[in-house]
């Protein structure tokens, strides 16, 4: 039952698809949060080294890549789990803590996979009204008690891309009762530039029921291979294996991820690109007269002061892709990620003229 009450996640179209469909060539994905500079030389060399081993199994530990994860933020191998994507750490976490007759708790407008990975198992989900689009921390902590055993925090939020700083965050961890979990979902942590805003996987030795997760599909660009961790205590990390498929991280996604985590290079230059485009983008958002919700992360969500899914359709046909985020309760904005910037003079002039009167 609880897999037929649930609201389907609905992926973009290919483009490949979406071009035939709207007789458009050579569209701008604008959709999908990805890194519009692509990965680094040292993960696609890493990735294609792996062609003459296609036969074996990865290594279904993932020895390499978790002492790597482990040396990059100063913690025990043992308190790495890797995951198809992120996505797949979320959903481990819902397997291994949630079930019938508990509950988790998450923001309004908080990433997608809060609400489907706690359907999914049969768990109910008990969700807090958001405070200027992003985490009310003091209301999701209203929502915890006996039976909450989950508490999802993405930091920053995917679509709003808005950020909670260290204090609170802290203290709401603090807070929480020893039998619930919380993950502190960090997908666009590298982006953040704000003194405030913390590496929550700085405080694992304080937290022994806190979960960090982090991805490598945003900033180091390797979205196509779905590979992304879990941070925790070691007997965190212990369950949370116990449930994982022991191959769900395959072999190029394995090396890639290693080498994209040791070229920092391409992170600062990842980075910097977005910093600069963000803000352009931003700025043609207001002289356009939209109302944007100041974003810290590699997309930005604009209110269109009229229903979202039209204009993206409009859009659409101007070969532009953003997302309309009606799913995530805002039905009037649009998420658009920062791509190249002849990427983002597209988008900006096709939606000057979609919203011209
Ligand atoms: N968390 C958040 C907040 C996200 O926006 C995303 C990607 N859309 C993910 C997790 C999952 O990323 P992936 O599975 O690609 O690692």
């Amino acid at each position: 039952p609880q897999i037929a009450g649930l609201t389907p996640y609905v992926p973009g179209k290919p483009l490949s698809e979406l071009e035939r469909e709207h007789g458009i060539r050579e569209a701008v994905k604008l959709a999908s949060n990805e890194n519009p500079l692509g990965c680094g030389e040292a993960a696609q060399a890493a990735y294609r080294d792996c062609a003459s081993e296609l036969a074996r199994y990865p290594d279904g530990g993932a020895f390499a890549l978790r002492g790597a994860i482990a040396e990059h933020h100063g913690v025990d191998p043992a308190q790495v789990t890797v995951g198809n994507g992120s996505n797949d750490v979320l959903d481990l976490v819902a397997r291994t803590f949630l079930q019938p007759g508990v509950e988790s708790v998450f923001s309004e407008h908080a990433f997608a996979v809060y609400p489907i990975a706690t359907q999914a198992v049969g768990a109910a989900a008990r969700v807090a009204p958001a405070r200027d689009f992003g985490h009310d921390l003091d209301a999701m902590a209203a929502l915890v008690g006996e039976r909450t055993r989950v508490v999802w925090i993405a930091n920053p939020n995917n679509p709003t891309g808005t950020w909670l700083a260290a204090g609170p965050l802290r203290a709401f961890l603090e807070g929480l009762p020893a039998h619930v979990v919380a993950v502190v979902d960090e997908a666009y942590f590298e982006y953040v530039a704000e003194p405030d805003y913390p590496d929550a996987s700085r405080w694992l030795a304080d937290f022994p029921n806190l979960i960090v997760t982090r991805t490598f599909a945003k900033v180091h660009g390797l979205a196509a291979l779905r590979v992304g961790y879990g941070l925790s205590h070691p007997a965190v990390a212990e369950l949370l294996n116990r449930v994982r498929h022991p191959f769900n991280v395959n072999a190029p996604a394995q090396a890639a991820a290693v080498a994209a985590l040791g070229d920092r290079a391409h992170v600062q230059r990842s980075v910097e690109h977005n910093r600069a485009e963000l803000a352009r983008v931003s700025a043609g958002l207001q002289a356009l007269g939209l109302d944007a919700i100041p974003s810290v992360c590699n997309f930005v969500t604009v209110d269109l002061g009229r229903p979202a899914g039209p204009v993206d359709q409009a859009l659409l046909r101007e070969g532009v892709i953003c997302r309309a985020v009606g799913n995530y309760g805002l039905p009037n904005h649009l998420r658009i990620s920062i791509g190249l910037a002849d990427e983002n003079d597209r988008l900006l002039a096709a939606l000057d003229k979609v919203l011209a009167p």
